[in-house]
């Protein structure tokens, strides 16, 4: 296959799929793979490494979505965006072009290596034999992941020992998300919940609520946070009893806070959500 620059590939979701093209072996040396993180959405919120990555990428490879978030691209640059493929086909993908020698950039939104392509990357790389995919120049970018960029806006929930949970069963099966969910509870962290929601499963996150809720206060903060660093951005702040369903979907990053996890008003009428970094004489029977 030939792939013209500055056109789409045509696995893009502009034309129709396609097998990875045939593989031209360099005589040359193999080129670079760099896995990068957009951040949240907005452009301020990129690392500078990252803006400079996609710069100098030849290739970027990733889903439509985050490929067109990344852009605008020169015409010389081929954009190989899909949204039919599967995670570790576009890493396959990515160190073949790579190993002919080009200059790869594979796009993740937030942080790559937060349920994101770096570790599909890895998982790939680690099934490969071939010498050549092994030479490639491979780099992890970072971006700020969900969690982050939402607990900034709310303030600091995130000031003290948390953790990241996805609750997507896509990977894993429910009954480990509930057993993770049950401990987090109980060591009393700061969770950081994505995949929230989708309209696969639209009973799950119920049931994540009621596991949460066999420990956990009903007055504990929640943090909402959709769309953080996007047009449409939104923050909402709740509380584990009254938090419900509807209000969060796969745009949402859904923060629980622990039992130090305090609100303090604002003087414009909202309000912050932080944990603080301690845990004093209150806590100290826990
Ligand atoms: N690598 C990404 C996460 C990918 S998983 C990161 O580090 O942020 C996709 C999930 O991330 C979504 O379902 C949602 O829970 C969360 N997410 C990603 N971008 C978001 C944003 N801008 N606002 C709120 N949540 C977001």
């Amino acid at each position: 296959m030939i792939l013209i620059p500055g056109e789409r590939w045509p696995g893009s979701s502009a034309g129709a799929p396609s097998a990875a093209p045939a593989p031209e072996r360099p005589t040359s040396k193999p080129g670079r793979l760099a896995v990068i993180g957009l951040g949240p959405g907005s452009a301020e919120l990129m690392a500078p490494a990252v803006r400079e990555e996609l710069n100098r990428a030849q290739d970027i490879v990733g889903y439509t979505t985050y490929v067109e978030l990344a852009g605008p691209f020169r015409p010389d640059q081929r954009l190989l965006d899909s949204d039919n493929r599967q995670e570790l086909e576009r890493a396959r993908l990515a160190f073949e072009l790579a190993a002919q020698g080009r200059h790869v950039v594979v796009v993740s939104s937030g942080d790559p290596g937060v349920f994101a392509m770096a570790a599909a990357v890895f998982e790939a790389l680690e099934q490969s034999q071939d010498p050549v995919w092994h030479a490639v120049d491979l780099a992890i970018l970072p971006g700020i992941s969900a969690a982050q960029a939402a607990a900034a806006r709310a303030g600091a929930p995130l000031g003290h020992d948390f953790c990241v949970i996805s609750l997507s069963d896509n990977l894993k099966p429910w009954s480990i998300i509930e057993h993770r969910l049950r401990q987090a509870a109980q060591a009393d962290l700061v969770m950081a919940l994505y995949n929230p929601r989708s309209k696969a499963r639209p009973d799950q996150f119920a049931q994540a609520l009621a596991v949460l809720r066999e420990t956990r206060a009903s007055e504990t903060p929640v943090v909402l946070g959709r769309d953080i660093g996007r047009p449409d951005e939104s923050l909402t702040v709740t509380t584990l009893g009254a938090i419900r369903p509807e209000q969060v979907d796969m745009r949402t990053v859904v923060i629980v806070g622990s039992s130090l996890t305090r609100r303090l008003a604002r003087q414009d009428g909202g309000e912050w959500v932080y944990t603080p970094r301690w845990y004093g004489e209150a806590s100290a029977s826990k």
